[in-house]
């Protein structure tokens, strides 16, 4: 009696917290060891640590440090670009304690980021000497005007 319910114990711990590699199917020895990579899964440390080519700029980098975005391999600098390119909002903060307000209004329009138009300068939220700049992406924003 007591046999069969720790045997229902594990068995329902094992299938719980236990992770499984997405590309050879290894079963992790305990909770939380195998690493995430984003667009792949869970992946072992032999798989994790496998070289693999960044498709945009083709350097080598171990499997836990790339990612996969769209079926395209990616090193983290440029899943970080490509995520930028995703991103609809941006919001900068400006710091009224180094340059008026004037001057910050000025740069946050001049200084806006390569296509991405802005929307608002406000103050930042409980705060007396930061400033929000917030960008939206060019085309939602001609899409959202016409
Ligand atoms: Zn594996
Ligand atoms: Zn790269």
């Amino acid at each position: 009696m007591i046999g069969a319910l720790l045997r229902l114990r594990l068995q329902h711990s094992s299938s719980k917290g236990l992770a499984k590699c997405s590309l050879c199917g290894a079963v992790e020895t305990q909770p939380g060891t195998f690493p995430m990579v984003v667009g792949v899964g869970r992946v072992c440390i032999n798989d994790g640590m496998t070289k693999v080519k960044c498709e945009a700029c083709g350097v080598e980098v171990k499997l836990i440090t790339s990612s996969k975005l769209q079926g395209k391999t990616l090193c983290l600098a440029d899943y970080m670009k490509e995520v930028e390119k995703f991103r609809q909002h941006i919001v900068q903060s400006f710091d009224e304690d180094y340059e008026p307000a004037v001057s910050i209004l000025e740069r946050a329009y001049r200084d806006a980021p390569a296509g991405y138009t802005l929307l608002a300068v406000r103050r930042g939220r409980n705060s007396t000497h930061l400033w929000e700049a917030e960008y939206e992406k060019s085309e939602i924003f001609q899409m959202r005007c016409s």
